[in-house]
């Protein structure tokens, strides 16, 4: 699933090729992509023009002239692909939005999870459940120590499900969660509250750390993640322990371990991510 640095990945690459475009017609080869009407969704967009693209969390937001927005989600698979004059649709392509340019812009989903909508634009907040529940973003400014300390302190559940917790922070899925609990040396299975003082502070730095990291190098390609001009992104080279199960940790030669964590596999070092014991 892309997390946020691939989606952020997604929206410069859609903003360098599409901002600005106007939208001339729009085709649904899989009308179920929409959460909205699709005749009002096709009516919606003849003649806007993309003004903008925007991201939150893993949500791409598509601002356009007419005070409209869209709202997409890729979910498992999604992904867009800006297509010249007369290209043909790809497979499993579900919405073709044709530019006055002459080009196609596509969304294109073989997992068919990915979603679709559109909404006023300022009203997504309230309209669109996974936004209204949206925690800060993981930057320096949004994610502070005492917001983190806080939600942490509040709760008594595991950390990594709690990480992945679109409500608590925005943006982070199975890779960078995994990734940032061994940069903490934190066991995936700790409960929020028992993270030391000092554990949450390194625990923040990583978290926008990696964030950043991961965006330099266009995020992370796992199964068939690509950004728009189909090349693919270079941060799996760097990742210490997501896909790594078996090999040895960089950090103290000990084997890598997966296990399951809340239906999640998880990748951790027993050696350097012990569990602390129950209170
Ligand atoms: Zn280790």
């Amino acid at each position: 699933m892309p997390e946020l640095p691939e989606v952020e990945t997604v929206r410069r690459g859609l903003t360098g090729l599409v901002k600005g475009a106007e939208i001339e017609a729009v085709a649904l080869p899989y009308p179920k992509v929409l959460l909205s009407n699709p005749a009002a969704f096709q009516e919606g967009l003849q003649g806007a023009r993309i003004e903008a693209i925007d991201r939150r969390g893993k949500y791409l937001l598509f601002r356009l002239s007419n005070a409209q927005t869209i709202v997409s989600h890729l979910r498992m698979e999604g992904q867009y692909s800006v297509e010249p004059v007369g290209a043909a649709p790809h497979k499993q392509t579900e919405v073709i939005f044709t530019l006055a340019d002459g080009r196609d812009l596509m969304y294109n989903d073989t997992r068919r999870f990915g979603r679709m909508q559109l909404v006023a634009t300022g009203t997504e907040n309230e309209v669109v459940p996974g936004l209204a529940a949206m925690g800060p973003e993981p930057t320096e400014d949004e994610l502070t120590l005492p917001y983190l300390r806080t939600i942490l302190q509040q709760s008594h559940r595991r950390i990594k499900p709690f990480l992945l917790d679109q409500s608590k922070i925005a943006g982070l899925g199975n890779i960078y969660t995994d990734e940032v609990l061994w940069q903490t040396k934190i066991h995936p299975e700790t409960l929020t509250d028992q993270v030391t003082a000092s554990q949450v502070a390194d625990l923040r730095t990583n978290i926008i750390e990696e964030m950043k990291r991961a965006i330099k190098n266009h995020g992370t390609t796992v199964h068939s993640f690509s950004n728009v001009y189909g090349e693919v992104g270079k941060f799996q080279n760097q990742l210490d322990v997501y896909g790594r199960a078996g090999l040895p940790c960089k950090r103290c030669q000990t084997t890598l371990e997966k296990m399951k964590v809340a239906q999640r596999g998880t990748t951790y070092c027993p050696y350097c991510q012990v569990k602390v014991a129950s209170k």
